[in-house]
């Protein structure tokens, strides 16, 4: 009965590229065209924060000029997309919450670009997003894609681990000081939660990665809160040039 359900859905919605709307083959949400305009990274990166490095990766640890001035408050950090070009415009449909179904394929990508992040018994929590907020977008894309991750790595994830205490301001447009002042004392763990972080590593997951503020209080803030290790996944990292 099942499966003639989703037979007669799959002949009403055959698969659409995510980018363009085709009709596509893949699985992996993308038709070609759009694939080879959608900026992946690949090769040498940061290990702290993801950005793609010149040259090739020889198995030795490499950081970016950034991450080795000011040192991350977490392990490794990795991203799947460029913020640019096509990953900017299925980025920002996610965000505004008109393509939650592009939170299933994007988390396959960031399964694969954080494949070296994952770690036994660790817990997924996503950057928390304040209620006002949730209201006007009807979702945390950023709790979608942890809750995706979830269940492609077999990993627990919570989406309330971290939450806003206060509304904090748009951040764009401010120096990296500037918000880091702001988010000062914004995010706090879920007083219920608190049990379930001790000891464990946790992967901090977000849709973009600017400077890197938001994801630094949350990594404070779960160290603070007894968690033992803490990595980062994004769904795209802005380079910096751009
Ligand atoms: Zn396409
Ligand atoms: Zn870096």
């Amino acid at each position: 009965m099942w499966q003639r359900i989703q037979t007669a859905v799959q002949m009403i919605y055959p698969p659409r590229c995510l980018g363009c709307g085709d009709l596509t083959e893949s699985d992996f949400g993308l038709c070609g065209s759009c694939w080879r305009e959608t900026p992946f990274i690949g090769g040498a990166v940061c290990e702290s924060c993801g950005v793609p490095l010149p040259g090739e990766a020889d198995g030795h640890r490499i950081e970016c000029d950034d991450c080795m001035k000011t040192p991350r408050p977490w392990r490794d950090g990795r991203s799947a997309l460029l913020y640019d070009g096509k990953a900017r415009s299925l980025i920002l449909a996610l965000k505004h919450g008109d393509g939650p179904e592009l939170a299933r394929p994007a988390a396959r990508w960031m399964a694969l670009a954080g494949r070296d992040l994952f770690r036994e018994d660790m817990l997924i929590a996503p950057v928390p997003l304040h209620w006002s907020r949730l209201l006007k977008r009807r979702y945390n894309q950023s709790a979608l894609l942890a809750q995706h991750l979830g269940r492609q790595t077999g990993l627990e994830a919570c989406p309330d681990l971290l939450v806003r205490r206060t509304r904090t301001p748009v951040l764009d447009g401010k120096t990296a000081a500037q918000r880091m002042e702001t988010l000062e004392n914004a995010i706090a763990a879920h007083p219920r939660r608190l049990r379930q972080m001790q000891g464990r590593d946790i992967l901090l997951v977000d849709d973009v990665m600017t400077s890197g503020a938001t994801l630094t209080s949350c990594a404070r803030v779960c160290r603070a809160s007894g968690a033992n290790h803490i990595f980062v996944l994004t769904l795209a990292r802005v380079a910096k040039d751009t």
